[in-house]
């Protein structure tokens, strides 16, 4: 039924405003020769306002019906609120003698339904699909004024482009002054440039990691995207050394070692945010490589419905976190977006009513009203030495970077088992073999069972461009795989990834100009995660204490509805989210 009545309500306004605005030129045309009695009369202006009005009001009545049914909210709610005010609106200005007045009333309350709904939608969008809000203006500046000022006859861009990068030197023992030295220092040298430049491209590319790579005569840069590694153009090797070097003066690194493993960091003022830089250098055998990890500090906090969860495993989730303790668990390999989710689960918890500590290696995200600690290995200040002095910080909520040793396990559980939220990730392929290997680590089988409330597992799979993604028949194989009905989904999409080999020779430049400008032809743009969740039951916990058997667990957690990782990631590929390539890359 809602399917039909705003389009129905919607062809009828439209055909009332098309019959207004034709009509009026003729009538006036006709105006000489049909004298009018009293009381006939109207006002051009008044028509025309109404006209305009009444179409922008359909326009925006059949976006928000479009838009609200993707980004799944309630389009019957939403249409008849905007339904509602305009309609309201136009009778009263039916029936009151003051046009103008309530013209602009009718305005205000369309807009206010308008704008109620947008700021709904905008908090489940991505920051590159927001409407009316800073980003977008910016986005449109972007697009419009900053692509013509580039392209303003007689600049030369690439000499005269001002970056508005500054890298600021942070060093634990010389003082300020000391920092802004070092940084003046490069400045000069040779370089400097293109170390800018290099950075600026990693940013505007969103990479996580640069990566220099000598070769014997060059230095190989690639830039890790949506966890993918991407080759870039390198630099001459003469080049390639002095950006390492400026790099190793910013971050207070010894620059007369080139052999021994060593790391520092820098951060760099960008535009009006802060970005911090990890680096990390090795001798090889024909030179020195390093990789820097960039952090965004300023980078949006994910909530949970911003991580990729279905709404009933948000709600279990919510559901856990909100115990008074206990121990959760995230697990999967590096870079699979624990973090993130864990930042996601204590954005949840109300931080100002309880004490939240966190200890990390390193801080990625930076959280008013939490306390948060970096452990420093070589300072001494582990994960378990810092844990236990922040349990005589009397915390609430705990979040422990990192599981890897028996000690911090152990610690984990007793925090969790005497009154403490405890969150923590783990290296664990999937859920059940998470309670294994804190059962190998060392930890009793007795305390984990008390102790454990859920282990979520998760990865990240890459989303498909959509500007660029291909339609494809799902064969027969690949529905069997997604577990999908074939009368349902006669359709997924897969990549327009440009193949290498079409990539060398003199091919080369047709491929320049095909190539996606959202994705640059990866086919891919940003990430999105596939979960599974077990909730611990009496059973598991029975299981745990008495026989800690991986087989019999999953047995028993399978039976309290635990999906595998590829069953969570084909509702993605059949919604054309992501490829079954991807998702068969990330979980077999
Ligand atoms: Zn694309």
């Amino acid at each position: 039924m809602h399917l039909y009545l705003p389009w129905r309500i919607h062809f009828w306004w439209l055909g009332w405003t098309t019959l207004i605005v034709l009509g009026t030129p003729a009538t006036l045309e006709a105006a000489p020769f049909f004298p009018r009695g009293p009381g006939f009369y109207f006002d051009p202006y008044k028509l025309g306002a109404l006209a305009v009005g009444f179409l922008a009001w359909v326009k925006l009545c059949a976006w928000v019906d479009k838009d609200a049914k993707l980004y799944r909210f309630d389009p019957v709610f939403w249409n008849g609120m905007l339904l509602g005010s305009g309609m309201l609106g136009f009778l009263l200005l039916w029936n009151l003698p003051l046009f103008w007045p309530v013209f602009i009333l009718i305005g205000v309350a369309i807009c206010s339904a308008a704008y109620g709904y947008l700021s709904k939608r905008n908090r489940r969008a991505d920051a590159e699909d927001q409407l009316f809000n800073d980003k977008h203006f910016w986005r449109l500046y972007e697009k419009y004024l900053g692509a013509r000022l580039k392209r303003a006859p007689g600049v030369k861009v690439e000499s005269t482009r001002a970056l508005p990068i500054r890298f600021m030197s942070r060093s634990t023992t010389g003082g300020e002054a000391g920092d802004a030295a070092r940084v003046e220092k490069v400045q000069e040298s040779k370089g400097y440039k293109a170390a800018l430049e290099m950075v600026w491209d990693a940013l505007e590319k969103r990479a996580t990691d640069i990566h220099l790579e000598p070769t014997k005569t060059e230095m190989n840069v690639r830039f890790r995207i949506d966890g993918m590694m991407n080759n870039l153009q390198p630099f001459p090797r003469a080049t390639g050394d002095a950006v390492v070097s400026i790099f190793k003066v910013i971050a207070n690194i010894d620059i007369s070692e080139k052999r021994i493993a060593q790391d520092g960091s820098f951060s760099a003022q960008i535009e009006d945010r802060l970005v911090e830089f990890r680096v990390a250098t090795a001798g090889s055998v024909v030179g020195e490589k390093m990789v820097m990890r960039i952090l965004d500090s300023s980078a949006q906090l994910a909530n949970l419905s911003h991580v990729g969860m279905t709404e009933d495993m948000q709600a279990a989730i919510r559901d856990v976190i909100t115990k008074p303790h206990g121990l959760c668990l995230v697990c999967g390999p590096t870079g699979s977006g624990k973090s993130t989710t864990l930042y996601a689960c204590l954005h949840e918890i109300d931080r100002f009513a309880q004490n939240i500590i966190t200890v990390e290696n390193p801080v990625e995200y930076r959280l008013d009203g939490i306390t948060q600690i970096e452990i420093n290995p070589k300072a001494g200040k582990t994960f378990a030495s810092e844990l236990r002095s922040i349990l005589r910080q009397d915390p609430d909520v705990i979040l422990i970077g990192e599981i890897r040793d028996k000690e911090t396990a152990e610690i984990a559980c007793q925090a969790a088992q005497t009154g403490h939220l405890v969150f923590s990730t783990l290296h664990a392929n999937d859920s059940v073999t998470a309670i294994a290997r804190l059962i190998d680590l060392g930890v009793p089988p007795f305390m984990l069972s008390t102790a454990l409330l859920a282990v979520l597992s998760q990865r990240l799979v890459r989303k498909l461009c959509k500007k660029c993604r291909k339609k494809v028949k799902p064969s027969t194989e690949t529905l069997r795989k997604l577990k999908a009905d074939p009368d349902e989904v006669s359709q997924i999409f897969r990549a327009n990834e440009v193949a290498e080999e079409k990539e060398d020779e003199d091919k080369e430049d047709a491929d320049e100009s095909e190539r996606c400008t959202k994705c640059g032809g990866t086919g891919y743009f940003k990430r999105t995660g596939i979960f599974d969740l077990l909730v611990l039951n009496d059973k598991i916990r029975d299981l745990i204490r008495e026989n800690p058997d991986v087989q019999e667990i999953r047995k028993a957690a399978v039976a309290t509805g635990l999906k595998s990782l590829f069953d969570d990631g084909s509702r993605l590929v059949i919604a054309g989210e992501t490829s079954i390539q991807e998702l068969l890359r990330v979980a077999k």
